[in-house]
Parts: C-alpha cells; structure tokens; sequence
C-alpha cells in the first residue's frame, strides 16, 4: 500500500465521485465529527457525487438519504440503493419487494442453525431496521473471538448465503448481489464508470470494494487487517478513522 500522496494528481484530478464507508471510516470513536460532516457537505458543494456504502440497515439509509449531504447510499452490503430526487426518495432493491417476508424468514432459520452452535451471540442492535439481512453483533456491544467469526462465514456459505465481517458486524444475506454491483449501478445514474470514482474503507468488508476501484484508499486503521483482507487498498491514509477520510479529501481538494 502506497501513501495517498503518491496517487497520481492527473488521475485524482479525473475523480467524478466519492464512495465512502461508514463505520471505521466516515464515522469512529462513536460520533459524526463536525469537520468530517462539513468536509462532506464541501466535497458535494464542489460537485463531486458523494455515496455511502454501507452494511447499515435500510431504516438509517432512509435517513441518509433524506438528510445527508450525500447524492445516494448503498446500504446493506449492496441490497439496495436510495437516492434523492427533488424531494422524492427512490429505491432500487435487488430483491423484489415483495419477496421480503419470505426472505426473512429463511435469513432468520439460518441464524437459528448458527445460534445452535454458538449460543452467546447476539443480533447488532440495528437488526429491527434491516430489511435484506442479518447483523451479528461481534464488536459493537459484544465481543466475538475472530475465529468464532470466521467459522460462521464457513457456515454461511455452506447454506448458500453470503457473510462478510466488518469491524463491528457480520452481515449475512442471500443473493448474487455486493456493494461494488450496487455502486456501479448508483455510478452509471450519473453517467459515471469506477475510474471516475474513489473509494475509501477500512476493513475486511472493504475488501470486494478495494479490488474492484482503481483508486482504493483505506484508512490508516486497515493495517490491523494485512492477514486476513484478500485485497488491500492501493493507498493508504496516515490517520485512522474520519480522520483518515479527512486527510483524503483534503488531498482530493489540493489537486484542484
Ligand atoms: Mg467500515
């Protein structure tokens, strides 16, 4: 991993939109920083697109949507996508609508069978507002061993779901879909492609994202995770958190 220093200014210069993660990313230490909000609201102003992309539920991503400075959001790994329109919220979902009731009742067996085997975990406390999947909570408000995780990932994939661990949750869902297809789609909206785009993560949930964009930035935080994520990101924040996010878009903002 390079310094984003070492990114190359024309290629920057070239960069339509900002994709960005947000817990360990936008958000750490368990707030919104005021800069990190302005910074944001600077990087829309200018004109470049800003998304989250995000395993945070559906119920939050409406918010975001609504009032954020943000152009849209990817929520839950990539099940859905919510933009604003004037003043009218559209949602794009990978599974239809009306399959939600179905499609819980199958996620929520598949956590009877984990729970089988691990009996102390817990649902995140975000899980009533999630529509496409289910969150185990392993470092939020509990505290789940990395191999205890990295066996239900295991289990997932042999009942045919996806899981991926970010670094509070495990997300589990059903479905051929991922945050990269789900931004792209967000992306071509604008008449953008992923080598117009930066993304910006820090942890093994970020990997897909990571490999997928030509301008892969994790914050500085993302070296806890060498041994485990399969892609890096190509650069490489000092700071860790928001405040790594800061330090990149003011970086994006001196190549102006
Ligand atoms: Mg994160």
């Amino acid at each position: 991993m390079k310094s984003i220093t070492d990114m190359s200014v024309s290629d920057v210069q070239k960069v339509q939109a900002i994709l960005f993660d947000l817990d360990g990313t936008f958000v750490s230490g368990d707030v919104i920083k005021s800069e990190a909000y302005n910074k944001l609201e600077k990087l829309r102003n200018s004109g470049i697109k800003t998304i989250a992309v995000t395993g945070r539920p559906a119920g939050w991503c409406d918010l975001i949507a609504r009032w954020w400075p943000v152009d849209a959001v990817v929520g839950e790994n990539g099940a859905f996508f919510y933009k604003k329109v004037n003043k009218k919220i559209i949602r794009e979902t990978y599974h239809p609508l009306d399959s939600l009731s179905k499609y819980q009742n199958k996620l929520n067996s598949l956590f009877d069978k984990i729970s089988k085997k691990y009996d102390s975990l817990t649902l995140a406390s975000d899980q009533p507002f999630r529509n496409w999947d289910i969150a185990i909570d392993i470092a939020e408000e509990s505290n789940v061993d990395i191999d205890i995780a990295l066996d239900i990932l295991k289990i997932c994939e042999s009942e045919g779901a996806r899981a991926a661990i970010s670094n509070i949750h495990i997300n589990i869902w059903f479905g051929d879909y991922n945050k990269e297809m789900m931004s792209l789609k967000v992306l071509k909206e604008y008449g953008l492609g992923k080598s117009e785009a930066i993304y910006i993560g820090d942890s093994p949930n970020d990997s897909p994202m990571f490999g997928y964009f030509p301008l892969s930035v994790g914050v500085n935080s993302v070296t806890k995770y060498e041994e485990i994520i399969s892609n890096l990101p190509k650069y490489v924040t000092n700071k860790d958190g928001s405040d790594g996010f800061m330090e990149l878009v003011d970086f994006i903002f001196s190549t102006k």
